[in-house]
């Protein structure tokens, strides 16, 4: 403070000073109690160079300086970003984006109250779960669905229901491990279940089930094996007969799907995939999914199958903890709705459009794009083949032919970093010292143009 007095405000603009003049912008701007910190932050950054012998910053020098740093602080945490990395359904870029249906669903449930559990019909209390209960039954043929906060969720709430304190039979080939915390074993811990591994990695038979099951088992589990193939001298007992054998023995076969996808997805090209129908049709009591891989919509998980088994997870204790809000609600009822009319999903669901874009069409598009990013990044820029991803677990092995935008000749790292400070960040991949930019998942060609400019 004595200091202060000595040299620095008697060089350096005062607080008062700066919000008298350029200030008041920042106020109006930002509020009295942002615009003044920010203020007075910027006069402390710039006394050490002062009180060394700067020259001394004006009043509007340190208001500019001090808006700077309001507007950088305003930058959300949460942005949007361009997802040129070649992988649809990017868990780290937030999955599926959703159909302008699902928006506008979602977007109404968030201005205004709705009729969340309450019966418009008797005016009496109503079921969430109801909103989207009925369209997975039409479109499924489930006797009855429910659905919480994600899969890894359906998953635990399904075990914990039905299982605890008993055994979980589940082949050694498919405990999986998605990504991070969601590891087969860990989640029937938690869920309360043994877990019973039967048969070996590459190998599980009809009898190592039936041998495994006895007066501690509670249920037959199925796995998809989203994320790697098992290939070679491999068997696995097929879900139908699975189905037979969890029946003979009185106990339900859940199946957990992962992505799960309620249409052929052969029908548009890709590699068909089994559906939610054929899971069920193949005997399947209880059938999990997410809601935002290939279905193309919110987060979410799905639990769908027998009624009474259903009505058991739906009144255990941690379904409250893992219910959706209406906005989600909304968002889900809107893009399940979409499958009512198949003809139209591929233009309706933004996923399943990325996903069916003809490599032709991204091609030309990248050619549009040559000059603009030569320019920018200051390389040499060619458009190359390439294969996408669909990502999240759908279809591992399954590549899709699509173009992309190749700069070679710049530090890729640095010209990574240079489009990640964009304010629309793009990102790209970097493979064989080149940066990649896969136009799959770029609609139109503006928004890369706009980013770069
Ligand atoms: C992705 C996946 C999950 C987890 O689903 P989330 O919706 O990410 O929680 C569970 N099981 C399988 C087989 C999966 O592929």
């Amino acid at each position: 403070m004595m200091e202060e007095t000595r040299t620095g405000p008697a060089r350096l603009p005062s607080v008062d000073a700066v919000l008298r003049g350029a200030g008041a912008v920042a106020v109006a701007r930002f509020g009295r109690v942002p615009a003044t910190e920010a203020i007075r932050a910027a006069i402390a950054a710039l006394r050490p160079a002062v009180l060394a012998g700067a020259a001394a910053p004006n009043a509007d020098a340190v208001a500019a300086r001090a808006i700077a740093a309001l507007e950088a602080a305003e930058t959300p945490s949460l942005r949007p970003v361009l997802n040129l990395t070649g992988v649809v359904l990017h868990t780290n870029l937030g999955r599926a984006l959703l159909a302008e249906e699902a928006v506008a669903a979602a977007t109404a449930a968030m201005r205004s109250p709705a009729a969340l559990e309450f019966d418009l019909g008797t005016g009496g209390r109503g079921e969430r779960d109801d909103h989207i209960a009925g369209l997975l039954r039409e479109l499924t043929g489930a006797e009855a669905a429910i659905a919480v906060n994600n899969n890894a969720a359906a998953v635990t709430l399904v075990l914990a229901a039905l299982a605890a304190g008993r055994e979980t039979v589940l082949s050694r080939g498919e405990l999986i491990e998605i990504g991070g915390a969601f590891r087969m074993p860990a989640i029937m811990a938690s869920a309360g279940t043994t877990l019973r591994e039967v048969g070996t990695t590459n190998r599980t038979h009809a009898r190592d089930y039936r041998e495994a099951i006895g007066p501690q088992t509670a249920a037959l589990m199925k796995v998809h094996t989203s994320n790697y193939v098992i290939q070679g001298f491999t068997a696995e007992v097929a879900p139908r007969d699975l189905a037979a054998i969890a029946r003979e023995a009185g106990l339900p076969l859940i199946d957990d799907l992962g992505s799960g996808t309620l249409v052929d997805l052969a029908r548009w090209g890709l590699k068909r995939e089994r559906t939610v129908q054929d899971a069920l049709a193949d005997g399947a009591d209880i059938v999990t999914f997410s809601g935002d891989k290939l279905l193309g919509g919110p987060q979410a998980g799905f639990i769908l199958g027998r009624k009474d088994l259903v009505a058991r997870c739906a009144k255990h204790p941690l379904k409250r903890a893992m219910r959706l809000d209406k906005i989600r609600l909304a968002a889900l009822e809107a893009t399940l709705r979409l499958y009512r009319d198949p003809d139209r999903l591929a233009d309706r669901l933004p996923t399943l459009r990325q996903l069916t874009r003809p490599r032709a069409a991204i091609r030309a598009m990248a050619e549009t794009l040559v000059a603009p990013l030569a320019a920018f990044s200051g390389g040499t820029v060619t458009v190359e083949d390439c294969e996408s991803q669909i990502g999240s677990g759908a279809l591992p092995m399954e590549t899709l032919p699509s173009a992309a935008l190749v700069v070679r000749g710049v530090p890729p790292e640095a010209l990574a970093a240079r489009l990640r400070a964009l304010r629309l960040p793009v990102i790209g991949r970097i493979r064989d010292d080149a940066l990649r930019l896969d136009l799959r998942c770029l609609e139109a060609p503006g928004t890369l143009l706009d980013a770069l400019a």
